[in-house]
Order: structure tokens, then C-alpha cells, then sequence
């Protein structure tokens, strides 16, 4: 975890923040935080945002501006924008200002609110969780000025965000959901198998949209299936691999 979310994690508490409490903030479009970033990450939604802004398809977007790696502790594919050039620039910066702005990704629009959703993972599969559940923090505001005053709700309805962002909501649990089924796979599965999990589960969540159809009714019914699989490879796959691992099979070097 790189410095600046790790302080958010240590004093999420005192961040805090309602949704209907004033803040000030005023972006003066400096462009300073689309500079030295390595830390842009998209979910599902930023994804097809993107490409339906630049007339692109999901995957078009990703291989042109991203990098999609397994994340370390999710293990789910994690999708990041690259900046470029020596001086770590967003990709999607023209001259000092974001040429995507009415898509930009969702922890940029947010800024300086930020969000999170607490769920452990044992209770990943228990559908009790809402758009309730959302917390919000205020950043700390080192930028801009404090000429304008919003709510939290004002600030995110101007991104289209609700403040009871059931995607949010149902992608986290997702994660979660399929992080844990992955950390129990990985134990017996070889890795050429895990290779097409993993390709599956970004193919499904990310890319297989169509842009001109509406993105939610899509993401739930291709993260559905990614759950129900994973969720049930243990059981039908976990023994047969466990076997296979334990009578000297598995990857071979030849
Ligand atoms: S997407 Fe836009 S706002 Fe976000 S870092 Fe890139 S240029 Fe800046
Ligand atoms: S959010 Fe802050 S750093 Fe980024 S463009 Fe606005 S004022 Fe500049």
C-alpha cells in the first residue's frame, strides 16, 4: 500500500464525513494531481466511462492507456492507467487539463472526497450490504482554493455518483467474494489454470460490454457468472487438482 493510502487507512476515522455536511473546495484545474501518479486505478464502470467517451471499446481503452496486473492482496485483475514520459503524466491529460473529464475515473471525479465500503470476509456472500453502507472521508486538501461550498452529495451528483452507489457496492462485495474463492484455488491449482481464471474473470468484469447498452444490467450479469464460477471451482475442480498435486502431476517444464 504506497504512503498516501495507508495514511487515509490510519486515520479513516477522523475523515469522516456525512454526506450532507459542508466542505470547501475549489479545483483551480491546475493539473497537478494528473502528475506523478502511479496510483489511478479503474473499476468496471471507469472502464466502459472511458471507452463510450472516446468511441472506443472496453479493450481498446485498456491497451491503450493501461496496465492490468493481479493485485497482491485482492488477487482480482487490477486495471491502472500508465502516465507516461519522465515526469508521470496521465495519459489522458491534454495540455493542463483532464480531456476526459465528464468520464473521468471515479477517484479522480471524487477528489477530495474519498470512499469506502467495510466488509469482511466472512460475510462476503451475505447479500445484507447497501449503498448505506458507502463511508465518506474528506481528503486532505493541499490544492485548489476554498472558494465554493458542496455536500458531498452535491459534489458526487455532478459526476453522476450517487451517494448510494449501488455498483460500488456490489463490485466491492464482488471482489471480495472472488478474492477469497482465488486465495483457496490458488493453493492446488496450477498455474496455467489460474492464468485462464484470471483472464476470464478481467475479460468478464472488464471488457465484455457493449457501449451503447446500459452498463449496470451488463456488469451483473457478467460478475454474476464470475462469482458462481469461482465459487464453485473448489468444489468441483479443488479435490482433483489436490489429487493430481499429491500423485507427482501438475506443471511441468516440458
Ligand atoms: S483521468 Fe483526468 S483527472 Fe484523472 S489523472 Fe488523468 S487527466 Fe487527471
Ligand atoms: S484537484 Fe487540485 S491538483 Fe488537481 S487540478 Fe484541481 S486544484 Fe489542481
Amino acid at each position: 500500500m504506497d504512503k498516501r493510502l495507508q495514511a487515509i487507512a490510519e486515520n479513516f476515522d477522523k475523515m469522516k464525513i456525512g454526506v450532507d455536511e459542508p466542505f470547501k473546495f475549489n479545483c483551480t484545474m491546475c493539473g497537478k494531481c494528473c502528475k506523478g501518479r502511479t496510483d489511478i486505478l479503474l473499476n468496471p464502470k471507469d472502464v466502459f466511462n472511458l471507452a463510450k467517451e472516446l468511441d472506443m471499446a472496453p479493450i481498446q481503452v485498456i491497451e491503450k492507456y493501461c496496465e492490468v496486473y493481479v493485485g497482491e492482496s485482492s488477487r482480482i485483475p487490477i486495471v491502472r492507467l500508465v502516465p507516461v514520459g519522465p515526469y508521470q503524466i496521465c495519459p489522458l491529460l491534454k495540455g493542463n487539463r483532464c480531456s476526459v473529464h465528464n468520464a473521468k475515473p471515479t477517484v479522480c471525479a471524487i477528489f477530495p472526497i474519498g470512499r469506502a465500503f467495510s466488509l469482511p470476509v466472512e460475510e462476503a456472500g451475505n447479500a445484507k450490504f447497501s449503498g448505506k453502507d458507502i463511508q465518506y472521508i474528506l481528503q486532505p486538501i493541499t490544492c485548489g482554493d476554498k472558494r465554493k461550498e458542496h455536500t458531498v452529495r452535491e459534489w458526487l451528483s455532478d459526476f453522476n455518483i450517487p451517494v448510494d452507489d449501488q455498483f460500488f457496492v456490489d463490485w466491492q462485495t464482488s471482489v471480495c467474494r472472488i478474492g477469497a474463492s482465488i486465495r483457496e484455488i490458488e493453493k492446488t491449482f496450477p498455474e496455467s489454470v489460474m492464468g485462464q481464471i484470471f483472464n476470464l474473470i478481467f475479460a468478464s468484469a472488464y471488457v465484455n460490454y457493449i457501449t451503447t447498452q446500459d452498463f449496470k444490467e451488463q456488469f451483473d450479469k457478467n460478475i454474476a457468472k464470475v462469482v458462481e464460477l469461482v465459487e464453485m471451482l473448489p468444489k468441483k475442480l479443488g479435490d482433483f487438482y489436490k489429487f493430481i498435486k499429491e500423485n507427482g502431476g501438475g506443471d511441468s517444464d516440458e
